[in-house]
């Protein structure tokens, strides 16, 4: 049975990128996943929060940023960049750097005596020294309880919101006023939906910086907003450090976290907004199906009969809700806000076993949310590696090939805590 030094789960920006600079390193990792599959769910007519000097992807060759995407399609990408051309500038940079990404899903992860065993949707068993989880947020979308009882398709997730067109007519409810929220406030109103905005906060958000200025100011705003930026002018760049956020006093660090992920919408989302109806510093308190209406009511009184909810509610990542993860797995793991509590180098409470991506956003900072910080994980991730590979000793390695041959059932003593 072939042991892999590392096994990369997830073919998105974190996974891709990973796995291309742990290759280059001359580490034997394998990639699973189906490529960019989350940025195909999201809605048509989307448009990227993040300006196009956000939104390389990292590779050791320095090879395959957008702008060599954008020069051999040979017609410039419009700004700011869709959902669309991200898919197609994502499904390239696989193709160019790692053709063999294997899209199975992976079922299940457990721990072996110097390992992992992980187990594929189709029954195939792989071995690796380590893993690398860069499953993304599609697990973790934070649903409101009080729409527990209603249909699946009364309500919907933004995450899940794909073709707006099927409402246009319909009375549309869309809670929250993040970017996801507003932007799909504005998608159903241009589908031809009649949409009120509920929020909790008492006003929207709308960012300073955005893809019109982005350089429009030379010098001062590269300063003030620095490519990949998140958070307004200081905080920006201690998120854009994430080895200097890690270092701040909690209280400090905890601040600063919750200030550059505020809620907030694009500055391009903002004149697109006239047709909705907005009902700020408001909350659901019920919602209860009336023929094939819902009826919600809100904080103050009053109530609202409605088609259909979109939650724009925005992710919570929790250990037990990776899906793939045995029990033992998640016992073990250290967490910090329900997240893996991450060492030096993305690596886990539980040795050889790595998160990237959101799931590692309270250990390393927001930057790890964005695309942006893919070149840091990346390359922090790999140096762990390869310094593992040098210090692993074969007895122990050939111990666990052994003890998973095909009939064995798993050890399940977890490999001890490094860090
Ligand atoms: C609406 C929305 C808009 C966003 N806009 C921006 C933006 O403008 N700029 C920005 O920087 N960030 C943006 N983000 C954040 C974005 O999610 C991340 O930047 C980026 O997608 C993170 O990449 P990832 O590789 O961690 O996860 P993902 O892109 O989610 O990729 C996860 C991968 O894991 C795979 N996978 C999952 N489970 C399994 C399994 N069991 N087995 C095998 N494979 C599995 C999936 O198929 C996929 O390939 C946005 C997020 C949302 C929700």
């Amino acid at each position: 049975m072939r042991v892999d030094d590392v096994c990369v789960i997830g073919a998105g920006p974190y996974g891709l990128t990973a796995t291309a600079h742990l290759r280059a390193a001359g580490v034997n990792a394998r990639i699973l996943g189906d490529v960019m599959s989350f940025w195909r769910t999201m809605p048509d007519g989307m448009l990227l929060r993040s300006s196009r000097n956000a939104i390389s992807l990292s590779d050791p060759a320095r090879a395959l940023s957008l702008d060599d995407f954008e020069r051999e399609r040979a017609s410039p990408l419009p700004s700011p960049v869709a959902r669309a051309d991200f898919v197609r500038y994502g499904e390239w940079f696989q193709r160019r750097s790692l053709p063999d990404v294997d899209p199975r899903p992976v079922e299940h992860v457990a721990p072996i005596d110097g390992g992992f065993r992980v187990l594929l949707s189709d029954g195939d068993i792989l071995l690796a020294r380590r893993v690398v989880v860069a499953t993304g947020l599609a697990n973790f979308a934070r649903r409101l309880p009080v729409f527990d009882r209603l249909q699946p398709d009364q309500v919907t997730h933004s995450l899940h919101l794909r073709d707006c067109s099927i409402h246009r007519g319909k009375q549309v409810l869309v809670i929250g006023s993040g970017q996801s929220a507003l932007e799909a406030a504005v998608l159903l109103t241009e589908a031809g939906a009649r949409v009120e905005l509920v929020t909790r906060a008492p006003r929207i958000y709308w960012l300073a910086q955005t893809h019109d200025t982005n350089g429009g100011w030379g010098p001062l705003e590269l300063l003030l907003y620095p490519p990949g930026a998140i958070g307004p002018p200081g905080i920006n760049l201690c998120v854009k450090l994430p080895r200097l956020y890690r270092a701040l006093p909690g209280p400090v660090r905890i601040r600063g976290f919750t200030r550059a992920v505020r809620p907030a919408g694009s500055d391009w989302i903002r004149p697109r907004f006239a047709g909705v109806t907005e009902t700020l510093g408001r909350s659901v308190t019920t919602a209860e199906t009336i023929g094939d209406r819902i009826r919600v009511g809100l904080d103050d009184g009053s109530d609202r009969l409605v088609n259909h909810v979109v939650q724009g509610t925005g992710f919570e990542i929790d250990v037990s809700r990776f899906g793939v993860l045995s029990p033992e797995i998640v016992r073990s793991l250290r967490t910090l806000g329900g997240q893996p509590r991450l060492g030096p180098r993305f690596e886990s409470s539980v040795a050889g076993l790595h998160f990237l991506g959101a799931a590692s956003d309270l250990s390393y900072g927001p930057l790890m949310r964005a695309i942006a910080g893919t070149g840091f994980a990346a390359k922090s991730l790999t140096r762990q590696v390869v310094a593992g590979l040098s210090r692993a000793g074969d007895p122990q390695w050939r111990k666990t090939t052994l003890a998973v041959e095909p009939g064995l059932d798993f050890v399940p003593a977890l490999p001890g805590n490094r860090s």
